[in-house]
């Protein structure tokens, strides 16, 4: 197997070997993408997302899995090109994303995303019918060629059916997921090959997050569609997603395939997240670490930028970034304890220090460096079941 993403290497000089299988594979990828935002002061800049190096395989769902803060929305318009990288490059099918105003509206078409707030991304004075013929006509309304048959194709898509049901409905008159459908069948309409999912269901509510799940699950089973799924709840990565990774203040800490990330976690900052998401299996629920949360990105901790909340944290991991390792065959941890070498002169793990006992430093599997978490036996989401991605009935069908 090969790993979907890479990371930045600490000293810019490329990303790990794992990442480099993958970007042949690759038809999106980020190398070494760095934003900085200005932050008002003299100079100051947040550090929102630095030297992220991730690559999309065709046809499969990578997930970018980390706390609010962490860059994921930042990350994601890069990718879509609404934000100007402060470095680094964007590669569609292993090329250059093309230049200027026309090279922009190609790629546009071909990359589309969808926002977390699909109420504020439809225009509540316009019905669905209007939303998505704009798009149509404008990418091309494909080989019918007629309006109203590329409408009924789309919404049927989404699994908003019968058709004729939803083209004259209004926003305020559908669902929370009816209006995701609609902002999903809007990005569809560009013919896209990439779909950029900024927390498509966060704010859904929990019974109807399962139908849009499995929409995007058919349409990478169905489809071929590649899917870049951002979100904050590592459970609906590990439901959905072929791939994760995971990011903290700015940076990839880990990525492998997503049942090698959730079942062997690596980073100390993985096993954080993962043991406070829900699993049916642990007998007693989870006190999410006590050590404090994701550092401020305008002037991030020096080193590792997890070393401060971390129960394996060396004195190497305040002074230099941890280079990314394969810790398996396409698994991917940036974390001192995985280094195949330090530095010389550098503490060595069995120096390590421990501030205070919290449950990572308590569970004996970790104290060796590479966990070995057992393997969830009820996740708590089924897997989807492929192909089935009308859900939408499930859903009130609006005044
Ligand atoms: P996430 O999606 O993981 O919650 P974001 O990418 O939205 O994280 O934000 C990462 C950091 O970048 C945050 O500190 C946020 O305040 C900052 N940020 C995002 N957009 C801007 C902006 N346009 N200007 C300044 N700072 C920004
Ligand atoms: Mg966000």
């Amino acid at each position: 197997m090969t790993t979907s993403a890479g990371h930045g290497s600490p000293d810019g000089t490329g990303a790990a070997s794992a990442s480099a299988i993958a970007s042949r594979l690759a038809l999106l990828e980020a190398r070494e993408i760095t934003k900085h935002f200005p932050a008002g002061r003299r100079g100051a800049v947040v550090h929102a997302v630095d030297g992220v190096s991730l690559a999309l395989p065709a046809g499969r769902i990578t997930a970018i899995v980390g706390e609010s803060g962490s860059g994921k929305s930042t990350l994601a318009r890069l990718f879509a090109r609404l934000l100007k990288p402060t470095s680094g490059q964007l590669l569609l099918d292993g090329q250059a994303a093309p230049p200027g105003r026309g090279g922009r509206r190609r790629y546009a078409q071909q990359v589309q995303m969808v926002l977390q707030d699909p109420f504020a991304s439809l225009n509540p004075v316009h019905d669905v019918r209007y939303h998505l013929t704009r798009p149509l006509k404008v990418h091309g309304l494909g080989p019918a060629g007629n309006l109203d048959e590329s409408l009924a194709a789309l919404l049927e898509r989404v699994a908003l059916t019968p058709p004729e049901r939803f083209l004259r409905k209004y926003p305020h008159e559908l669902s929370g997921g009816q209006r995701q459908r609609v902002a999903i069948a809007r990005a569809l309409a560009a013919r896209p090959r990439v779909l950029l999912a900024d927390e498509p269901v966060s704010m859904l509510d929990v019974s109807i997050r399962l139908g849009i799940l499995n929409l995007l699950a058919g349409l990478r089973e169905n489809e071929g569609m590649t899917i870049l799924y951002i979100t904050h709840d590592i459970a609906s990565a590990r439901y959905l997603a072929d791939e994760i990774a995971v990011m903290y203040a700015g940076r990839l800490v880990e990525s492998a395939p997503a049942t090698s990330v959730s079942d062997r976690p690596a980073h100390p900052y993985t096993q954080l997240l993962l043991s406070a998401a829900p699993d049916p299996d642990r007998p007693e629920p989870v006190r999410l670490s006590g050590r404090g949360s994701v550092p401020s990105l305008l002037t991030p901790p020096p080193g590792c930028r997890f070393h401060p909340r971390c129960p394996h944290a060396m004195e190497i991991c305040s002074q230099l970034p941890p280079p990314p390792a394969e810790v398996a065959p396409g698994h991917v941890s940036a974390c001192w304890l995985h280094a195949p070498e330090r530095p010389a002169g550098t503490v060595a793990p069995a120096e390590r220090r421990h501030d205070g006992p919290t449950r990572l430093a308590d569970d004996p599997s970790h104290q060796q460096g590479r966990p070995t978490r057992p393997a969830l036996r009820h996740p708590p989401f089924p897997r989807p079941r492929h192909g089935q991605s009308k859900e939408a009935g499930d859903e009130p069908a609006g005044h």
